[in-house]
């Protein structure tokens, strides 16, 4: 068993794996128990056809990946975006079971993806596309199988069609199917904002451990989508200073802040591009964003943004993921060498499965929670997780991913043992 980074340093797969190969080296995993975590259990792909608005009949591909359940049923989101690829719900798949273990709530991890462009497809027929995947997928889905919820791409009326179409397949309406609802069919309150609201309260403790003074720490945001716009929202109300902030249309950079809501009601209220707001400071690129002066950079927008080839530019003192894979396993080293404080995408944007969780409860209970309860319970989760994969760090003299990764294999490798190997 050897940690080797990926040969192709953008393959996400490859850079998930590199980390879990890394370790469970320092764990001293066995090698059956080092095989059987590092595979998926299942891998399903589905053909969908669907009839387009013009008539035309489409076949869209889908996946759904398992990668494991021995903690609990699948847990993962659903992305619908045209570069969706198996190897990447693979990866997604497993830092799930990691995010989960690693916050110890019971559930494995999964993904799903269809590569389509929602950009592209009409309300109906991103219905149909939804109605036809999950209807494929239905013996595999179950509150107590595999329990999707929305990512890139999809949101809560997708998940609606989610749920009543599974329900439809079973006979009975069966709310805790998928998570990230309308409140109206047994979402949970708090969930829309629970990313965001998990990485600020990651953040909140980063800076209290750096002895940095919230009121002067400057923060860029990149991606400003369900997590990184309830990220600015939340983390703006906190006192922190955004000084940058940028979409897939490119970024805005001002040293003496940005006016956070004002920007939030231009893109979703007026529903304009982000970098088009008005006097709202420096334009710039998406790209570019990440390479500013700041304290706390929150790349929150997609894979493999921080890499071999730019990581060198980073000027911040804290790295927070909210996206799954914003760093490749290339450029680790090149940030650890540069001492930024990591909290890595599996602690990081581990809110929105935390309140999933949270969400998958109360449905079985079929009693719901004040938003109050779900926000404290969710502190609760996150500030020992935090506090968890620091002191491992510390007392292990390892970077934070590697804690991360340390503290839920060590979790996964457990249950396994516990259970036993069946036939
Ligand atoms: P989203 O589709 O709501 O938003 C994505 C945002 O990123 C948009 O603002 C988009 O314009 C921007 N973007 C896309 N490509 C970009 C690029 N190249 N440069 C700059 N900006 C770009 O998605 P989301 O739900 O906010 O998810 C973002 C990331 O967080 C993904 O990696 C996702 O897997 C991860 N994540 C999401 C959740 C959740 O609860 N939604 C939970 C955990 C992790």
């Amino acid at each position: 068993m050897s940690a080797l980074l990926p040969d192709d340093e953008f393959n996400v797969y490859e850079s998930a794996e590199a980390r879990f190969e890394s370790a469970a080296e320092k764990l001293n995993l066995e090698q059956g128990v080092f095989r059987f975590l590092k595979y998926p259990s299942r891998e399903i792909t589905v053909y969908i056809p669907v009839a387009l608005d013009n008539g035309r009949l489409e076949v869209f591909i889908g996946y759904r990946v398992l990668h494991s359940a021995v903690r609990g049923p699948g847990k993962g989101g659903i992305r619908f975006a045209p570069n969706v690829s198996l190897d990447e719900v693979r990866a997604l798949a497993a830092w799930m079971t990691w995010k989960c273990a690693l916050v110890n709530i019971p559930f494995g991890g999964a993904k799903g993806g269809v590569i389509c462009d929602p950009e592209k497809l009409s309300k109906s027929e991103m219905e149909r596309v939804t109605r036809r995947y999950t209807a494929e997928l239905s013996a595999w889905l179950g509150p107590e199988r595999d329990i999707p919820a929305p990512d890139i791409g999809t949101n809560d009326q997708i998940m609606a069609w989610v749920m009543d179409t599974y329900s439809m397949h079973v006979g009975q309406a069966t709310t805790a199917v998928v998570t990230g609802k309308p409140l109206e069919l047994g979402g949970s309150q708090g969930r829309r904002e629970a990313t965001g609201r998990g990485l600020t309260i990651c953040c909140n403790k980063a800076v209290e451990k750096l002895k940095i003074s919230r009121e002067t720490c400057l923060v860029i945001i990149q991606g400003f989508g369900n997590v990184g716009s309830q990220a600015a929202m939340l983390m703006h109300e906190a006192g922190y200073k955004i000084i940058g902030a940028a979409d897939v249309h490119g970024g805005l950079f001002n040293e003496q802040g940005l006016d956070i809501p004002r920007l939030y009601d231009w893109v979703y209220g007026k529903k304009r591009p982000l970098p088009e707001f008005p006097g709202a400071g420096d334009v710039t690129t998406s790209q570019d964003i990440l390479f500013r002066k700041c304290d706390i950079l929150v790349p929150a927008a997609t894979e493999n943004q921080i890499t071999s080839l730019n990581a060198h530019r980073l000027d911040c003192r804290i790295l927070c993921e909210g996206a799954n894979g914003p760093t490749t396993a290339h450029a680790d080293s090149i940030v650890q060498a540069k001492d930024i404080f990591i909290i890595p995408d599996i602690l990081a944007n581990a809110g929105g499965v935390t309140v999933s969780y949270f969400e998958w409860v109360q449905d079985r209970q079929g009693f719901f929670w004040r938003e109050s309860e779900v926000n404290e319970r969710l502190k609760d989760v996150m500030e020992r997780s935090f506090d968890e994969v620091v002191h491992y760090a510390e007392t292990h003299q390892v970077n934070n991913r590697i804690a991360a990764y340390i503290v839920a294999i060590d979790r996964v490798a457990r249950a396994l043992k516990l259970r036993g190997f069946y036939a």
